[in-house]
């Protein structure tokens, strides 16, 4: 536990007025339950010894009416400050972690799946989130009422009778520690079991289309519920230990009552305390149950909070392999890209996708890459956009390897439209602008009008103010590539990267989109991947790529006349009717 608070020391320190605040407050709520015990026993002795009248009488009705308001009252505010606390703590958590995702690179995303980097910024966070506020405040408060009542009992009544009672609960609350502390790893399971249910409910609801399209809903539904049972197995293990605790508790609990009561009515018989102090005392037991029973439930909520915090930290602690050096050289233009022996291989894969790799892409060039499926065409010009570092050789901006250059300038320079888009859910103009934070209505416009989807816009039933549903669902194929198109386009990159992006439209319209290009990017650079010869026949320069390897690299006419996967597939292409 006491790594979770260190962890959480930069909190503490940043708020330490309100936690200081706090911590006068608990201590007074702490001192707040044992007064009304001891006005009663005072009063009981008053009585007993016929020393009662009004003024006292009147005394002691203000004090045990006043004592609970003014208990109120601190509650209140040290309530309104613990719980400001926690979502200052939770935001700022979120906030670290989030900004922290944005700093990962490809391979750290690649190890977790989505429903458990959600689970740790949720679920877990109020594990965390707890350990700052209410688990601290039980801590505290219920450590601080044991000790001050305890420590009264010892000194003004009996100490004899204080340890005759109470020796039994430490024992007890360590039994159930090193219990508890065993459950540890139960804990950690049930946290894996339930990001993988996350995982799933993520999955399902992403595809409900396409396991309605192939009516696997029942088949899913079936996935779904083992993930479900699962999650309640696992967690209603935890359950049951937790609920052999209460009794146990209890159990102990009436032991040290009964002995209060038998050896201090025969401490009274033999004149060792008072009527009035025996009273005081059984009250005051009266008043350790509850916070001897929290600091025994405590310890689940500390489990909660360490695996809460190592699996918040193992995030915090990733470290990118794709980093700025220190001195990195700023870019915003280039006039020549060299790929010199350019190797690459996945982090987690055996073999290089893309091997020995050799090109020159000068500034104001179109590209054309074809290849077959898996051949590497993504995986080559995404090395563009510093996902990974490279496993051999170097790519050279104007001479220089592109580690050394500033990595946001480097994916400035890029506009990259996917294979697979992903539109947000918002307006079109919304999801356009994302491109370039500063771009006008004409810009928006502009690249509407090259990415032809302007002519669309009359179908939208708002226009640009039209909402796109989560990744683009109410929009078509076409559509949803036009607008990813729309959203490089504004950004007017140094290079346009279109991965078949022009798959899913018409030949008519694809023709309209390269024809806008070459008109609107006569000094910029194209690179177009695709399976349809008709997107980059008329390219400067056509790559054909097989297995990883350039084979064969020209023009289109140049690539014609020779033998080769090229001019192999272009016959079975163009000789395919329409
Ligand atoms: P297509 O024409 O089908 O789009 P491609 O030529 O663009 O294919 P890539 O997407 O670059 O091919 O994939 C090349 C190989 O790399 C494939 O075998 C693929 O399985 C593998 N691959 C792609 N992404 C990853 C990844 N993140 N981790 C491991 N392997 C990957």
């Amino acid at each position: 536990m006491f790594k979770v608070y260190k962890s959480l020391g930069w909190f503490f320190k940043q708020e330490w007025k309100s936690y200081l605040m706090m911590a006068i407050m608990l201590v007074i709520l702490s001192i707040l339950p044992t007064i009304p015990a001891n006005l009663l026993g005072r009063a009981i002795d008053l009585i007993v010894n016929g020393n009662i009248n009004s003024s006292s009488l009147f005394l002691l009705v203000a004090l045990l009416s006043g004592v609970p308001l003014f208990g109120y009252v601190v509650n209140y505010i040290y309530h309104y400050l613990i719980n400001a606390e926690g979502h200052k703590l939770t935001f700022l958590l979120r906030h670290n972690y989030l900004e922290h995702l944005f700093e990962l690179d490809a391979k750290n995303y690649e190890q977790y799946t989505k429903g458990d980097l959600i689970s740790r910024v949720t679920n877990d966070m109020y594990g965390l989130t707890n350990a700052a506020t209410g688990l601290l405040q039980t801590i505290v408060y219920n450590s601080g009422v044991i000790i001050f009542t305890v420590s009264i009992m010892f000194f003004t009544i009996s100490w004899e009778l204080t340890l005759i009672t109470m020796a039994i609960m430490p024992i007890s609350i360590f039994i159930l520690t090193i219990l508890r502390q065993r459950m540890r790893k139960y804990y950690v399971k049930h946290r894996v079991i339930y990001s993988e249910m996350q995982e799933k409910v993520l999955e399902t609801i992403e595809g409900i289309r396409t396991l309605k399209a192939y009516t696997q809903e029942e088949n899913d539904f079936k996935k779904l519920k083992v993930a479900i049972d699962n999650d309640i197995k696992s967690w209603s293990y935890i359950l049951k230990f937790e609920a052999l605790f209460a009794p146990l508790f209890e159990f102990v609990y009436a032991i040290s009552y009964f002995l209060a009561f038998a050896v201090g009515t025969y401490y009274v018989i033999n004149s060792k305390i008072s009527v009035g102090d025996l009273v005081t005392f059984t009250m005051y037991i009266g008043t350790l149950f509850g916070p001897l029973a929290a600091i025994g439930g405590v310890l689940g909520s500390v489990n909660n909070s360490v695996i809460a915090n190592d699996r918040y930290q193992e995030i915090i602690k990733l470290k990118p392999e794709v980093t700025d050096l220190e001195d990195s050289k700023r870019i915003c233009k280039f006039e020549k890209i060299e790929f010199r022996n350019v190797s690459f291989k996945y982090p987690f894969d055996r073999h290089c996708v893309i091997k020995d790799i050799n090109i020159v892409i000068n500034k104001g060039e179109t590209i054309g890459i074809v290849g077959p499926t898996g051949a590497g065409k993504s995986t080559l010009i995404r090395q563009l956009l510093r996902d990974y570092n490279i496993t051999k050789g170097d790519i050279y901006i104007d001479d220089e390897p592109i580690e050394n250059y500033k990595i946001e300038d480097v994916r400035n320079l890029v506009g990259y439209v996917p294979q697979s888009h992903f539109l947000f859910k918002g307006r079109v103009d919304e999801n356009i602008i994302i491109g370039n934070e500063g771009a006008t209505i004409e810009n928006v416009e502009k690249a509407l009008e090259v990415s032809d989807f302007k002519k669309d816009l009359q179908f939208l039933s708002q226009g640009l103010n039209t909402m796109v549903g989560e990744f683009g669902s109410t929009l078509s194929g076409g559509q949803r590539q036009r607008l990813s198109i729309a959203r490089a386009l504004i950004k007017d990159p140094q290079i346009l990267i279109l991965d078949d992006s022009l798959s899913a439209v018409d030949a008519t319209t694809e023709q309209t989109i390269l024809k806008n290009l070459k008109e609107t990017r006569q000094d910029k650079t194209n690179i177009i991947v695709a399976h349809r010869f008709s997107a980059i026949k008329d390219s400067d320069k056509i790559i054909v790529l097989e297995k990883g390897r350039i084979t064969q690299m020209g023009t289109h006419e140049e690539l014609l006349a020779q033998d080769g996967w090229y001019k192999d597939q272009y016959i079975r292409q163009t000789s395919m009717p329409e």
